[in-house]
């Protein structure tokens, strides 16, 4: 089954609004047309309705948020709401980042609650999971991440099969340390097994990989079967970086693609 690719950029909480604006002009101008990958950007919440103004008119470039609350409207002061962000033009919207889950202390609970408020939203979720470098070396990632996981498939159900996953190892986050293709391929292959086991149409689920991906990494990392794309934080900050991602990922789609993902 051949499941659509998916570059995510996250700008996490950086830029002016002037920038931000200009940003995502120069994503959209250097972006190859007919890619056969889906390609979002996640600006900062108050920057999203800027953004949209932008991206106004053309299909190719998805607005995504970083976050959303966990109720669906009322008392919840500095929230935003998933219907909010639809409004707003918003397809895609990250939960559980782990910068959330470090900072902000979200809870697998919390991430579910805000999964499931997406997806009644009509949002996509983008659903982070990830391993510490700890959790790693002590042998735990599968447990950690199907800890993580449990909680979201027992609010979703069947539903589960609607997110995509993001497999974000916390040691790779921003420090330039990108998990080898075959190490994430073998994490991606794991939390697909672990769906399959929870009665999910696994092999229809986009699980894409996080984590210092680059230009330079980005062509192996997608074409390892099980990576269904990348979720970017600094690449995405530079507009020719992540065009190249995209470009990666789309090259890795296309019949033809070597093992590299490269059509020489
Ligand atoms: C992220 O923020 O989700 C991320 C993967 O960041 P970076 O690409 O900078 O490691």
């Amino acid at each position: 089954m051949t499941r659509r690719k998916l570059v995510a950029g996250n700008w996490k909480m950086t830029g002016s609004l002037a920038a931000n604006r200009a940003l995502a002009a120069e994503v959209l101008e250097r972006l190859p047309g007919h890619l056969p990958c889906d390609v979002v950007i996640c600006p900062p919440p108050v920057h999203v309705a800027a953004v949209a103004e932008v991206l106004q008119g053309q299909a190719q470039l998805l607005l995504g948020a970083q976050d959303v609350a966990a109720e669906a409207d009322g008392a919840y002061t500095g929230d935003v709401s998933g219907a909010m962000l639809r409004e707003l033009g918003v397809r895609y919207c990250i939960v559980g980042h782990s910068e959330r889950r470090q900072h902000q202390h979200e809870s697998n609970l919390a991430v579910a609650q805000k999964t499931q408020r997406a997806l009644d939203a009509g949002l996509t979720p983008i659903v982070c999971l990830g391993e510490t470098a700890q959790q790693r070396d002590a042998g735990w990632t599968d447990w950690v991440l199907g800890h993580q996981l449990d909680a979201v498939a027992r609010a979703l159900g069947q539903r589960l099969a609607e997110v995509v996953l993001a497999y974000e190892p916390v040691w790779a986050i921003g420090t330039g340390q990108t998990a080898s293709p075959a190490q994430a391929q073998q994490v991606h292959a794991a939390l697909r097994e672990q769906m399959a086991q929870r009665g999910v149409a696994a092999e229809r689920v986009r699980i894409v990989y996080g984590g210092s991906m680059n230009p330079a990494n980005a062509a192996d990392l997608l074409a390892q079967p099980d990576i269904d794309g990348g979720l970017v934080g600094g690449a995405a900050r530079v507009a020719d970086d992540f065009v190249d991602i995209v470009e990666a990922a789309g090259r890795s789609a296309m019949p033809g693609a070597g093992a590299m993902g490269k059509l020489e």
